[in-house]
């Protein structure tokens, strides 16, 4: 791995464990937890030890207190050893933990974020349901007041790292008297996942992330009191969409590494393969392909490393993360598919890894808002601020 002369030496050193980390680590164990649909969570202990669950949560709250960038080196790593794992690090690190690290009160973030930035809690985000993907502030499951506290009832969908995890930060609707429809009238819950009534249902039989476990979730009478609402019972679609925007830089992140270790498996193929008498590099054509992943590939670290620096800058723009997101997840897609052609007969088989990485690089042009929506919010962005000038 060449050293990147865009990051500060100790973004080197802490890209270097990743990278050591996924390559003695991960990389001996992907193949078969994809090929079990075995959840990895043997190697989470290690992870934790390595601090890779609080590197974004402040010291005081037994964080590493890392900024964006370093944090997104590291994931972009850990991507590239196996995307599954990279989704259960991602998720937790951006979505349950900024959120009350940002929206909750002392008590909450002193109860639950020195767990979780230790990796003993693991967290999940569940906005989505079988009704409300894209269009998520239609969602339906509701918290009703009981009292002074909440009863929860409902379905949500596709939860990343539901069936294991111990706390799920969920967005339920909390309008059901005033029928106000929409994105306000959502509160956001800390549900511990031992809470009765909270009920893990189906695990997804997915095409690739195969090790990252997908599940439903009910709440049937599931009773809380009030300290599980987060900040205001009517915004918590708003403060979900706010660390999306992290989130979307995650999943740019884990396109990166998925796209970087389909090109480094291809460098070194189309060196060794030999077909009419040289290697298969030496045509022209698969020399131009693999010039073009090389440059895209680039171009999505160029954006990626930048959104993150104006991040710990103070001036993350979503925007900027939209892109990121965009352009890096539907790269990862045609550098893998690449790979799987410049692998010929041999990319298709499952000996190979090149079909793994095109399997999971799929989902990322998906979750956490689909292309479309990427490129809407672009655009919409885009008219906004001509109105503000
Ligand atoms: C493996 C996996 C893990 C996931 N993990 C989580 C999780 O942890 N938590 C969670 O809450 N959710 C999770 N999701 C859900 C994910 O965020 C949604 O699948 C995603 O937002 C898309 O919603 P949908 O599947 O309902 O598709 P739909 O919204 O039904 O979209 C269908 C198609 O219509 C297009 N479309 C929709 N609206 C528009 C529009 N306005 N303009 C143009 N095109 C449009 C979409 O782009 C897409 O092509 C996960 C999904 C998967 C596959």
């Amino acid at each position: 791995m060449k050293r990147d002369y865009t990051l500060s030496e100790e973004q080197e050193q802490i890209r270097q464990l990743a990278r050591d980390f996924a390559e003695n680590e991960l990389r001996p164990r992907a193949a078969e937890w994809d090929r079990k649909a075995e959840f990895h969570g043997e190697i989470l202990p290690l992870m934790a030890e390595l601090g890779f669950f609080g590197m974004l949560l402040p010291e005081e709250y037994d964080g590493l207190g890392l900024g964006m960038l370093d944090y997104l080196v590291a994931l972009e790593q850990i991507a590239w050893g196996d995307a599954s794992v990279a989704i259960t690090m991602s998720v937790h690190n951006s979505l349950p933990t900024q959120m009350i690290l940002k929206y909750g009160n002392e008590e909450q973030k002193k109860k639950w974020l020195p767990p979780m930035a230790r990796g003993e809690l693991l967290g999940a985000f569940s906005l989505s349901e079988a009704g409300s993907g894209s269009d998520a502030a239609s969602l339906q499951a509701k918290a009703e007041r009981d009292g002074d506290g909440w009863v929860l009832n409902g379905e949500k969908m596709w939860v990343t790292n539901g069936g294991e995890a111990e706390l799920l930060l969920v967005m339920l609707r909390t309008d059901s008297a005033g029928e106000r429809r929409g994105a306000r009238g959502i509160g956001a819950f800390i549900i511990p996942t031992d809470t009765p009534g909270y009920e893990v249902g189906k695990k997804e039989d997915k095409t690739g992330l195969r090790s990252s476990e997908t599940v439903s979730v009910a709440f049937n009478d599931c009773r809380v009191g009030p300290e599980a609402l987060l900040g205001d019972p009517d915004k918590g679609f708003v403060y979900a969409l706010s660390s999306l925007e992290g989130g979307r830089l995650g999943v740019g992140a884990q396109a990166l590494g998925i796209a970087e270790a389909a090109f480094d498996h291809t460098v070194k193929y189309a060196g060794e393969r030999r077909q009419f008498g040289r290697a298969i590099k030496d045509f022209q054509g698969l020399a131009f392909k693999i010039a073009d992943m090389s440059t895209r590939i680039e171009a999505s670290r160029g954006l990626l490393y930048r959104a993150a620096r104006a991040w710990d800058a103070g001036r993350g723009d979503m925007r900027l993360s939209s892109m990121t997101k965009l352009y890096a997840s539907e790269t990862a897609v045609w550098v893998t598919s690449q790979a799987i052609n410049i692998f010929g007969g041999y990319g298709f088989m499952k000996e190979y890894p090149v079909e793994k990485l095109f399997r999971d690089a799929k989902v990322t042009e998906i979750y956490e808002g689909t292309s479309e929506i990427q490129r809407t919010v672009i655009t919409r962005t885009l008219y906004q601020e001509q109105v503000k000038d």
